[in-house]
């Protein structure tokens, strides 16, 4: 590993923060914590920090001794002045003497003691920090340091490997004793560099942020080069199928397992986002015919546990074409998961003596023989948070077993890092939104009515898949939504791009749960004239584009088994034809019809088939040209002719895309058509 650190950057970064008045001890903290928390082999999703001392003046203008240490919920990678909030520091330190505190107590008084009442809580390790003399101290959950202390030798491994360079701090979990321990292992021998905390991390201190920093990447570059030495061969394959299933085969089928039903809301559930990983260090990984030992048993550091939960779900390998068998089999995977969890829990709960209230079951990482493994969460970015912390667990784990045998802190430790509250505070506690867990795909996107749907389906916290023919206009949507929205340009005619916009769905999210069937175009001719090609051409878009795509649904949401939302954009014109339109009307009226079709065939499966009526929407269909020519042949103004109808008021691509939102969350309405068109008669369902 070698150090990142540029003069020139430093000189600039300096000169930035002074303008806004930040000194140059706090601007070089703040340059170091950003490449320490750049480097994925040190520092992933909020595992590390870093502090300085310094001083500050405090809000009544007073000289004060600080800690200026990482505030909880910044990233290290993009941290700024005010992601390292200031606490006074003699105050801190005295609590050194007390015998006890409580974890409330500590964030408390952290608090109490911030120069700035409304900063951030300043990190769960303040207090090492804090009872450290040295003027910079860093802290990192180094994968190569991991690879030695998890170990059932690894405080001699790093004896051997520091050769008193660092202090060795026995496992603790974090807070006051950890802190406590730390300090009085650094007071044995004041002449260390930095502390190795066996089965968490690695902290080097300095006199300078550069020496603080320059000492991490020294010490990481010694644990690198001490696992290049006497490896042996791992891992050993385990029996695979001769042809593995594809990616877009097994995700709907591990996302249906890992779903569970809503106990209080009858057809909801639970279910996760996916995000697939593989490479060959992870095939050799999750091939291995020993990875029920090793990748069961348990977290390479305390803080993965709170999103990966301490093991992983192994499945058996999937074969093409099978998908029947490997369902029954991660079924059979999940209840036995489920089941060690519930006993794990129980366990730990009576030992601890605590009234905990036992978290979510269900596993957030699944590795796949053959395949790769999938990283599971509430939303594609808690998805790809276990995913990342799971391939890192792959690489330091794989580094433990070559050099020796990879042993992390027990059962009972993971337990109380898992259900401790500093802990599950960092997870936040937002309420969730009514379509969290939920994946969308809409066809048209890039028109009117599909981005405001889009918008409004994202807008309500499911992650989005767009579909268009316009390749710009719906990858310029999908970076405007943000998120991990994802563009497929697809022409919705031909069923074999249609079938591969939802494989590429598939595998970027695990599978679908809501369509909303919506690209479209009007075609005119008077009926008994029109050109037959006019007519198959409207009844490709209009009619077999609905179907390839509700086909398509269908196959995944069977596979996931838990239900779905199909969603039709008919026309005022599939119940009230109008003069010329018959080309565009009848394959519309056909397409009212599919809907009611898939009602009918689909409902005992949970998914539900509903179409939205909507009319004198602006739109590509129904151009400015076109409305000023209409309101001109019937004497209208632009604004009459839009709001024609029997509420007089003009109906927008949102009210259409409202009307979509209440579809995709109405779990009791199939078989439905919404009319949003502002009130016509002749256009009314019965
Ligand atoms: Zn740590």
């Amino acid at each position: 590993m070698e150090s990142a650190w540029v003069d020139r950057d430093v000189a600039a970064l300096i000169d930035r923060y002074a303008k806004d008045g930040v000194p140059a001890e706090l601007a070089l903290r703040v340059y170091t914590t950003r490449l320490l928390g750049s480097d994925p082999k040190l520092v992933l999703h909020g595992g590390g920090n870093t502090s300085v001392k310094t001083r500050v003046r405090d809000l009544l203008g007073e000289d004060v001794e600080v800690l200026c240490v990482k505030g909880s919920g910044w990233d290290m990678a993009r941290i700024e002045p005010a992601g390292l909030p200031a606490v006074r520091l003699d105050p801190l330190k005295t609590l050194r003497s007390r015998e006890a505190l409580s974890d409330e107590d500590m964030v408390r008084i952290q608090r109490a003691l911030l120069i700035d009442p409304m900063a951030p809580n300043p990190s769960v390790e303040t207090l090492l920090h804090a009872f450290l003399p040295q003027k910079f101290v860093d802290h990192t959950h180094s994968t190569a340091v991991l690879s030695l202390t998890d170990q059932p030798d690894g405080a001699a491994v790093c004896r051997e490997v520091y050769d008193g360079r660092l202090g060795v701090v026995p496992y603790l979990m974090p807070g006051f004793r950890l802190a406590k321990k730390a300090a009085a292992i650094h007071d044995v021998d004041p002449s260390v560099e930095g502390l190795i905390l066996l089965k968490h991390g690695i902290f080097t201190f300095g006199h300078t942020a550069r020496e603080a920093y320059e000492r991490m990447i020294e010490m990481v570059s010694l644990a690198e080069a001490r696992l290049r030495r006497g490896r042996k061969a791992v891992f050993a394959t385990a029996q695979l199928p001769q042809r593995a299933a594809s990616v877009a085969e097994v995700a709907p089928i591990v996302r249906g397992a890992c779903s569970r039903k809503d106990e209080k809301i009858e057809g909801a559930y639970r279910r996760p986002i996916l995000e697939f990983r593989t490479g060959p260090g992870i095939l050799n990984y999750v091939n291995g015919a020993d990875a029920a030992r090793y990748a069961r048993a348990g977290v390479v550091t305390p803080d993965h546990t709170i999103r990966t939960k301490n093991w992983p779900l192994i499945v058996a390998p999937p074969e093409a074409g099978k998908a029947g068998e490997f369902q029954l089999a991660i079924e059979a995977a999940v209840k036995s998961f489920v089941e060690n969890y519930q006993a794990y829990f129980a366990r730990n709960n009576l030992r601890c003596n605590h009234d905990k209230r036992m978290l979510d079951p269900m596993p957030r990482v699944v590795l796949v023989p053959g395949l790769g493994l999938f990283g599971l969460g509430r939303s594609k970015k808690d998805a790809r948070i276990a995913a990342d912390l799971a391939e890192s667990a792959v690489a330091t784990i794989t580094d433990a077993e070559a050099i020796g045998r990879f042993e992390p802190i027990g059962e009972a430790e993971m337990f109380d890092v898992e259900y401790w509250s500093l802990e599950q505070a960092k997870l936040g506690k937002e309420p969730e939104q009514p379509l969290a867990g939920q994946v969308a795909l809409v066809t048209g996107a890039a028109g009117a009515i599909g981005d405001a749907t889009a918008r409004a389906l994202a807008g309500a916290g499911a992650e989005i898949a767009l579909l268009d023919l316009d390749e710009e206009r719906v990858c310029a949507l999908a970076a405007d939504i943000g998120g991990a929205a994802l563009a497929l340009p697809c022409d919705a005619t031909d069923s074999r791009r249609v079938r591969a916009a939802f494989d590429a769905a598939v595998a970027g999210f695990g599978g679908v749960d809501i369509v909303v069937s919506n690209a479209g175009a009007a075609w005119q001719g008077r009926i008994g004239e029109v050109e037959e090609a006019v007519l198959r051409r409207s009844f490709e878009l209009n009619f077999f584009a609905h179907q390839f795509v509700a086909q398509n649904a269908v196959r995944v949401m069977l596979a996931q088994g838990t239900g779905g939302a199909l969603l039709f954009n008919v026309s005022k014109q599939a119940v009230n034809p109008g003069v010329d339109f018959g080309p565009y009307g009848l394959p519309k009226a056909a397409t009212l019809l599919l809907a009611r079709q898939y009602a009918l065939e689909y409902g005992k499966h949970g998914i539900r088939a509903n179409a939205v009526n909507a009319d004198r929407i602006r739109s590509g269909l129904l151009t400015p040209e076109l409305i000023a020519a209409r309101a001109a042949a019937r004497g209208l103004s632009e604004r009459e002719y839009m709001a024609g109808n029997l509420l007089g008021r003009q109906v927008t691509a949102e009210d259409v895309a409202r009307a979509f939102l209440y579809h995709a969350t109405a779990l009791k309405t199939t078989a439905d058509v919404t009319t949003v068109d502002g009130g016509n008669i002749a256009a009314a369902l019965r």
